[in-house]
């Protein structure tokens, strides 16, 4: 089974401005920024609107690979948008 991120690091990710697969800006509550999504192909895509702990940890996961993402960028405290 696949190793999925844990979920408090999803979330801080998913409300800070870092986009966890380039370490570039991305909006709030947006996964990854424009560019990375816009790589993803459909499916890994729709994927990331999964609800927290019913499968978006995975699809998180499943676009880091589609990326070729072997370390994340997560947000540091300062990063977190409250
Ligand atoms: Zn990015």
């Amino acid at each position: 089974m696949m190793t999925a991120i844990d979920t408090r690091t999803a979330i801080e990710s998913l409300r800070s401005r870092l986009c966890p697969a380039c370490g570039g800006s991305k909006k709030p509550r947006q996964t990854l920024c424009y560019g990375c999504y816009k790589k993803l192909p459909q499916g890994r895509k729709d994927a990331l609107y999964d609800y927290v702990g019913e499968g978006y940890e995975e699809a998180v996961e499943a676009a880091f690979k589609s990326l070729g993402v072997d370390k994340p960028s997560w947000p540091k405290a300062e990063d977190i948008a409250s």
